[in-house]
């Protein structure tokens, strides 16, 4: 073992501050990595403070993480000293169930290892610390290679937001000749804005906010439809092949499957708090479905990854001090983050 430094709350009502602990040294499959940045996602704030009801204090969190290979294990084959690396939302699974056995360990049946907040398989008694820290020690099976040509703090939000909007937009195979609607532009909305793009469909943007309007187009939208307007809304009934569900917050659902084409499907990612109100009618009319998506399985995070560097697609990012964190998550609970806060992780303070 050796220490390391990072950043944690000690209680769901603990600011995040300066903190100790232990990482394993790395074993034969193990690489380590030195953290560059990392970024800050939602769910980071939704555990951090207890939301979902699964938090065990302390909370490191932390799961869009880049940076370089400090050091491998004997039978480590895929990563060298000094290559460039990164870690998403997951740090082991079973490898043994069905959906493991897919490359989807994301749905792992026996529950995958969050990359923080999980039991720590190798090291009994203690959780995973995620990617507010200096060093992370992960199974090479788990760690993404990254494009050399893209602005690497960029790419952290990619681990989480990108594979997040990634896996549903290829699952539906979304591409040319198709009419593609996000809605809610934020984090994971401005990333499929862009991936939907790449893959060549028609994206609408569905905001409340008209002066989104111009951002939008921007980031890769075709058109924006302000979702307040009824008679722009009903306008666009019945003509999506695919629609991708970005908010967390309250809204109708309704309003969006009366969208969707016969046959076509609308996936929630975001994650309202509250359940969802679906009106039957909404998809017994013409045979739509109402579905979920889950981040992606390793296999799909590295394609989404060399798809970005194949096309030049990074997150739009605003960097912070790791002592600025608590900051971040308030400006984030208002929504106020052109579309993701990343930790510049020379920032952390050398002992905690
Ligand atoms: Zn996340
Ligand atoms: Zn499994």
């Amino acid at each position: 073992m050796f220490a390391c430094t990072g950043y944690a709350a000690e209680s769901a009502t603990a600011p995040l501050a300066p903190f100790s602990f232990q990482r394993r040294s790395p074993g034969p499959n193990d690489v380590q990595i030195d953290i560059l940045y990392c970024g800050v996602c939602h769910s980071d704030i939704h555990t951090a403070r207890g939301e979902w009801g699964n938090s065990v204090w302390p909370v490191c969190p932390g799961h869009e993480i880049v940076g370089r290979v400090s050091a491998v294990g004997g039978d480590v084959t895929k990563f060298k000293v000094g290559d460039l690396a990164g870690v998403g939302c997951m740090v082991d699974s079973c490898r043994e169930c069905a959906s493991c056995r897919d490359g989807l360990e994301q749905y792992c049946e026996n529950g995958f290892t969050g990359t923080y907040n999980d039991p720590d398989k190798n090291m009994p008694g203690s959780r995973t610390y995620g990617g507010y820290s200096k060093v992370i020690v992960v199974d090479q099976d788990f760690v993404l290679r990254i494009p050399e040509n893209l602005e690497l703090a960029a790419v952290a939000p990619l681990l989480c937001a990108g594979i997040t909007t990634y896996s549903p937009l290829r699952h539906w195979r979304v591409g040319p000749g198709q009419k593609v609607g996000i809605v809610g532009l934020g984090g994971l909305g401005h990333m499929a804005l862009k991936l939907a793009h790449a893959m060549g469909a028609e994206v609408t943007l569905f905001t409340t906010s008209p002066n989104k309007a111009e951002d939008a187009k921007r980031l890769g939208a075709h058109r924006v439809v302000v979702s307040r307007d009824a008679d722009a809304m009903a306008a666009e009934t019945a003509s999506f092949d695919f629609i991708l569900d970005c908010v967390s917050a309250d809204h109708d659902i309704n309003a969006y499957l009366r969208l969707i084409k016969r046959d076509g499907t609308l996936c929630q990612v975001g994650a309202p708090e509250k359940p969802l109100a679906i009106s039957a009618f909404s998809v017994i009319f013409p045979r739509r479905h109402f579905a979920g998506s889950l981040i992606g399985g390793i296999a799909e995070t590295q394609e989404m990854l060399d798809f970005c560097g194949e096309h030049g697609i990074t997150a739009d990012i605003e960097m912070i001090a790791m002592d600025e964190i608590n900051e971040a998550y308030e400006r984030m609970i208002a929504s106020d983050v052109k579309y993701r806060f990343v930790i510049d992780m020379a920032t952390m303070p050398k002992a905690a």
